[in-house]
């Protein structure tokens, strides 16, 4: 057996700039000016070592603190080979401590470090393993906030353009912003609305009604709460498609969502719904539905390369979303807001490859759990 001998939490915490006014992504929280990413390293006996990424942002002391306190002590010591069992044996009895958030985003970074292992061993890189073909992708750049700055929005998705962005989301709430991002691009460039929860059922058919014949490629969770399917599947009716998935962690809320025809593409969160095993899970789900699945990737860590390599091993290669910011130093050679295209290697496994000698002061806090 491969003993899993100990497994690491290491909690980043790095500055970017926006290229536009700072501010939270919601009007009550501070500017944002870094993005916290929760790794996760597991060591095993076969002198190999596999990573994964827990959703960080705000919520990175609770995905870490699961990580250490909770997960680790109970899989070190562990087979590594056997990942279904592995996850199951953490799934099945911490069931009552959530289904979704801190729980579930850290189990997503142990079984995404899993799958690494299990590529590496197979000396593939994991979208081969996961049976993908070609490891080129085209990105869309997901700009941050502006905060309904009508001049930010038309700068920076014309500087996206510029870096060759056809596709490119917008993370705005008013009409003005959305249009101001339309006049700013050529007619067959594609302009996405994420619009993170804000409306009312009646208030986001106001919305969408309005833009309807506008051509917007998509319109991103427009209603609160994002689980009321039947409320979005309403919005969707007036014809303008619909995006949302990643605040569904369940694969029950997933065929719910997709069988009330809520939605028109699917965005799962590699490290929010429970990592590799439950994205595949989703994807072949996925199949016997009229969705396109379109993963979210709002992260710069491990989550990233996972998030790659699901879009890679897919029949048709999804785009990848790549936050439209840059860092204050380059995390790894993977992450590059200023290209529409990115290639996969033939490194084992995720190939994460991190910038450490330069990552390493913008570590906040790290901890190990050794098998005893
Ligand atoms: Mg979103």
């Amino acid at each position: 057996m491969t003993k899993i001998q100990s497994i690491r939490s290491i909690r980043v915490s790095l500055p970017f700039e926006t290229g536009g006014p700072r501010h939270g992504m919601r009007p009550s929280l501070d500017a944002w000016t870094k993005m916290e990413c929760v790794m996760v390293r597991i060591k095993t006996s076969d002198g190999l070592e596999g990573w994964g990424e827990a959703f960080g942002h705000a919520m990175a002391p609770g995905s870490e603190a699961v990580i250490n306190q909770i997960l680790a002590p109970m899989l070190v010591g562990r087979d590594s080979v056997a990942i279904n069992h592995r996850i199951a044996e953490l799934e099945r009895p911490l069931h009552g401590l959530g289904r979704s958030g801190p729980l579930m985003y850290a189990l997503s970074a142990i079984d995404t470090a899993l799958w690494d292992l299990a590529a590496q061993r197979a000396h593939l890189p994991l979208y081969k393993f996961l049976g993908g073909e070609s490891g080129v992708l085209t990105k869309y750049a997901s700009l941050m906030r502006y905060r309904g700055n009508t001049d930010a929005v038309a700068q920076n998705v014309e500087r996206a353009r510029s870096y060759g962005f056809r596709t490119i989301k917008l993370h705005e709430t008013t009409i003005p912003a959305f249009r101001a991002a339309r006049n700013a691009v050529e007619l067959d460039d594609k302009i996405c609305l994420d619009v993170n929860c804000p409306w009312t059922i009646a208030e986001a058919r106001e919305v969408a009604q309005e833009i309807s014949e506008e051509g917007f490629h998509w319109l991103e969770e427009p209603i609160w709460p994002p689980e009321d399917f039947e409320g979005l599947a309403e919005v969707r009716l007036e014809g303008v498609p619909i995006s949302a998935g990643e605040n569904i962690t369940t694969l029950h809320e997933f065929k719910l969502a997709m069988e009330t025809e809520a939605i028109d593409n699917l965005q799962p969160s590699v490290t929010k719904c429970g990592g590799i095993s439950k994205m595949r899970k989703i994807i072949s789900l996925a199949e016997v539905y009229p969705v396109t699945v379109i993963p979210h990737c709002f992260y710069w860590g491990p989550g990233y390369h996972a998030t790659a390599h699901l879009a890679a091993s897919c029949l048709t290669p999804t785009p990848l979303e790549t936050a439209f910011i840059t860092f204050a130093v380059e995390p790894h050679k993977l992450f590059n807001s200023r290209s529409d295209q990115l290639t996969l290697d033939d490194t084992p496994g995720l190939g994460f490859i991190s910038n450490w000698d330069e990552l390493d002061k913008f570590i906040i806090s790290t901890d190990e759990v050794n098998a005893s």
